[in-house]
């Protein structure tokens, strides 16, 4: 099993490095990729820890792009973690995260929590501070039992906490990957909600910046939305990814290793990669 998405609790998973290298190992999983929000920090534990375990670990991150007022997620996979232009665009982009969480907790103090970032903060730890941290504090607070909730009326696009963020451009970002040797996917591709025009815009964008791969299964994915994500990797003839996206137990309905297969037909990410 292949699984080139997933995060630890350096982003906004609830697994260390450690933990969920285990669990992919007990899932079967043979070469991993992990895929924090905007940091890399993970990978350095993570490459000693499998040391001499039976299984291949392929740098990975998820880069949050703005484009076209939208935010949309850009995965970076097997690229070299020493490049400078690749580690200034992550130092930016979490600038732009502690930014983003300042504003974000401006707007749910407006909404009568007080403490916000103080609470969020303690939340997150050592994780890069995020939305999901956010949405802590607002189910404590407004004794929600529900994540969802929190991001369908306060922290989701166009409500009361949402914070429109300078992240870097789809070109910017595959730029940095292809310059670190890496390989640019556009990660859970159905989960923006774009019109099939504005889909279609987004990768013709993608591929002119010089992304190459299109993530065509993911954790949450019908087998309809990965039968309609294959369709479309095969019309714009770019590479094929999948990933749980798995975030910890609770969080996420797919574990890690555990996404549907690839369809037959597509052309796997990891076809000329050294296992
Ligand atoms: P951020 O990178 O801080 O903007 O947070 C994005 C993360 O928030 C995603 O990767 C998910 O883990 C989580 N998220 C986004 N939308 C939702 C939602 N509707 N329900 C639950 N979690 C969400
Ligand atoms: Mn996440
Ligand atoms: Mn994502
Ligand atoms: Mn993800």
């Amino acid at each position: 099993m292949i699984d080139l998405h997933c995060h630890s609790n350096l982003s906004d998973g609830l697994l260390s490095p450690e933990l969920l290298l285990d669990k992919a190992l007990a899932h079967k999983v043979a070469v991993l990729a992990l895929t924090d929000h905007d940091t890399i920090i993970g990978l350095t534990h993570l490459h000693q820890y499998a040391l001499n375990k039976p299984i291949k670990i392929i740098n990975g991150i998820e880069l949050s792009a703005r484009w076209k007022n939208h935010d949309i997620h850009i995965l970076g996979l097997n690229f070299n973690l020493k490049n400078d232009l690749l580690i200034e665009l992550i130092d930016q982009q979490t600038l732009s995260r502690i930014n983003r969480a300042q504003a974000i907790a401006a707007k749910i103090e407006q909404l009568g929590i007080v403490d916000v970032f103080e609470k969020a903060k303690k939340i997150a730890g050592h994780s890069r501070i995020g939305r999901v941290h956010f949405a802590q504090v607002i189910m404590q607070e407004k004794n929600l039992t529900d994540k969802q909730q929190a991001f369908k009326c306060y922290l989701g696009r166009g409500k009361p906490a949402y914070v429109p963020t300078q992240w870097a451009s789809v070109d910017a970002i595959v730029t940095a990957i292809n310059m670190a040797g890496g390989q640019a996917v556009i990660a859970h591709p159905l989960k923006y909600k774009l019109t099939q025009t504005k889909l279609e815009q987004l990768i013709l964008a993608f591929k002119q910046a010089g992304g190459i791969g299109f993530e065509v299964v993911s954790g949450e994915m019908t087998l309809a939305q990965v039968q309609q994500a294959a369709k479309l990797c095969l019309h714009f003839d770019l590479l094929a990814s999948t990933g749980s996206d798995y975030h910890g137990d609770g969080l996420s309905r797919v574990a890690v290793g555990r996404q549907r297969s690839l369809p037959l037909g597509c052309t796997p990410i990891w076809q000329h990669w050294e296992f």
